[in-house]
């Protein structure tokens, strides 16, 4: 196989920041207005060809750099769309983390599996794709209350926000929301800013006072001790997802306790197949699960599309939020995922925008 890749700078509609950011000082708490990924290409000597995408984070210690140091350490030889468990292993078993890096490789092998079956990825997992069944939320980053508002203004398409807090202006960021958004559902995504327990259980309780909040995303740090996860679970007046907390399915077992459902990304489990695991885990634990997302093109977010048939709630929005996405792929339409549009056939079923290239071609 032929392994090729090329960097890309999603460029951000509006600047970006959570609170993580904004607790790194000054200069983060701006935001970020670039986000670089990663488009992997593999093609079969019969023409077969994946693509892939890496949206490193570095709250998991990778970057574009270190998604093209692993990329280098592959051995192309190795992949084979016809033999996708030992291809699939290869790239796991290649060096321990480098998560994004890993979930490239494996969307494309997939993707190609998925080719050369004659089928799109959903259905080549075993899954349905059910047309609009879910809506996805749209992201509001953490900002002045005033720009939140505008922000929550200019959205007013989507049936569901998610709203980031964990800043010293939570109280004025949710009001200036409510006011621009009254009745509209929301969800609330801390990204680990409450220290302890005492603090957290009182910011939810403070939420729990607006009836359209649905959950609350990783209260506290993933360090936290899960007695103190345990005890905040039993206390809170709103259920707690696990993002941060929850990386792959590996970690199903802790998180039981401490939350009630799960937020799944591509880039923290590795790609689809981890993903899969990931939601099947979850699922058998009796917890709710969701796919999310990190800022990304509509490449890797059509991939996690594939697979919310296993899911409760959606948070597939990266790609709304980028000004240049070079690929088009599921749409989102008031909120309803759609492959209806997307490029028919099998696969991924994404394009490059705007006619250049096709389905199998990098940007
Ligand atoms: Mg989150």
């Amino acid at each position: 196989m032929k392994l090729t890749w090329r960097r890309f700078d999603l460029e951000l509609r509006n600047r970006w920041t959570i609170s993580r950011t904004q607790a790194a000082g000054p200069e983060a708490a701006g935001g970020c207005a670039i986000q670089p990924v990663v488009f992997v290409r593999l093609e079969a000597p019969d023409g077969t060809v994946g693509l892939g995408e890496a949206s490193p984070c570095r709250r998991y210690q990778e970057s574009e750099e270190t998604v093209e140091n692993f990329l280098r350490s592959v051995d192309p030889v190795r992949l084979d769309f016809d033999s996708l468990e030992d291809s699939l292993a290869a790239v796991r078993s290649l060096a321990p983390g480098n998560s994004a890096a890993k979930c490239a490789l494996d969307i494309a092998l997939v993707d190609g599996a998925s080719r050369r079956a004659g089928q799109p990825v959903h259905a080549f997992l075993g899954l349905g794709f059910t047309e609009g069944r879910h809506a996805t939320s749209f992201s509001i980053g953490i900002d002045t209350p005033e720009r939140m508002a505008a922000k929550v203004a200019a959205a007013s398409e989507y049936p569901i926000l998610k709203i980031k807090l964990g800043s010293p202006d939570d109280e004025a960021a949710l009001r200036a929301v409510r006011e621009a958004a009254p009745g509209r559902r929301l969800r609330v995504d801390a990204n680990e800013a409450w220290h302890d327990r005492e603090e957290a259980l009182r910011q939810i309780e403070r939420l729990a006072r607006d009836p359209d909040i649905e959950f609350v995303e990783q209260p506290m740090p993933a360090a936290t001790p899960p007695g103190d996860l345990a005890w905040l679970k039993a206390r809170s007046p709103l259920p707690l997802m696990a993002d941060e907390s929850y990386q792959q399915a590996g970690a199903v077992e802790g998180v039981t306790e401490g939350f009630h459902a799960v937020n799944v990304k591509l880039v923290k489990t590795g790609g689809l197949s981890g993903g899969l695991e990931a939601l099947k885990a979850a699922r058998a634990a009796g917890l709710q699960t969701m796919l999310g997302c990190m800022i990304e093109s509509s490449l890797l977010i059509t991939a996690a599309a594939h697979l919310a048939d296993l899911t409760d709630y959606l948070d597939l929005d990266g790609n709304l939020l980028v000004g240049n996405d070079p690929y088009v792929g599921v749409s989102a339409g008031e909120g309803r995922l759609s492959l209806v549009d997307a490029p028919a056939g099998e696969g991924l079923r994404v394009r490059l925008r705007g006619g250049a290239g096709d389905g199998s071609s990098l940007p």
